[in-house]
């Protein structure tokens, strides 16, 4: 999947706008934002990204009213553009609508899934759990999210993988605000009995199992502040 250049290192040396700048901005603040660089909440200043992105700050305008239609930013009148902070109901709302595709999503795979592509997941386990074990977490809130797009693009379906594609940036950065740090772990380990029943061809299980992992992501947000337990919060982890 192609990946798209870091914010800080981001820039061209001249001044003029080259096509695609707003879509540069745009996934270079995504980007940013799922990889933890750019935490929900953090002012989005028009001036400093124009600075950046050597770009005029139409250019940036344009790219966070993009940013705002993917729900990854939010405008506010007079007081300029933020990281977007994910209410307790969105983070419901999305749970619910990824459960409802994702798990048609995979019992259709089933009927057709390769013996290669079933390798292609094996390969994107192993990242996962590489970048897990060096503690990368960045990397692996990336991993994660990718594996459902993976899964999505195996079935030849591009708009069912862009619109995961936005419903999953969505999803990452509610992670960000409400996941416990213990639930990485075992989103890839639920991932592999997913791609063990897939390799099975049993479509009943994988749509089970999706389900489930979807709904223990949801289960692993703190979206009570209520429930904060004090050893948990202080565990050292
Ligand atoms: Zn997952």
């Amino acid at each position: 999947m192609k990946r798209p250049d870091k914010l800080q290192v981001v820039g061209s040396r001249d001044a003029v706008a080259p096509p695609g700048s707003t879509q540069r901005i745009v996934e270079s603040v995504t980007t940013a934002i799922i990889e933890r660089r750019l935490m929900p909440g953090t002012k989005l200043t028009e001036q400093k990204i124009a600075d950046i992105f050597k770009v005029s700050r139409t250019v940036v305008r344009q790219a966070l009213n993009q940013l705002s239609r993917d729900h990854l930013v939010t405008l506010e009148p007079a007081r300029g553009a933020f990281v977007a902070i994910p209410s307790v109901q969105e983070a419901r709302q999305v749970s619910e609508v990824r459960t409802m595709i994702e798990t048609a999503m995979v019992r259709q795979l089933c009927a057709r899934i390769t013996d290669i592509q079933i390798r292609q997941l094996r390969i994107h386990l192993r990242e996962e759990q590489e970048a897990i074990h060096r503690t990368d977490i960045s990397g692996r809130t990336r991993l994660l999210a990718d594996f459902h797009i993976l899964l999505a693009r195996m079935l030849g379906n591009e708009v069912l993988a862009q619109w995961l594609t936005d419903l999953l940036n969505r999803s990452s950065l509610i992670s960000l605000m409400y996941q416990s740090s213990h639930s990485a772990e075992q989103s890839h380990h639920e991932h592999v009995q997913i791609v063990d029943v897939l390799e099975k061809r049993d479509a009943r299980a994988a749509a089970r199992l999706m389900d489930r992992h979807i709904a223990s992501v949801q289960r692993n947000l703190r979206l009570d502040p209520d429930s904060t337990d004090l050893a948990d919060a202080l565990r050292p982890l």
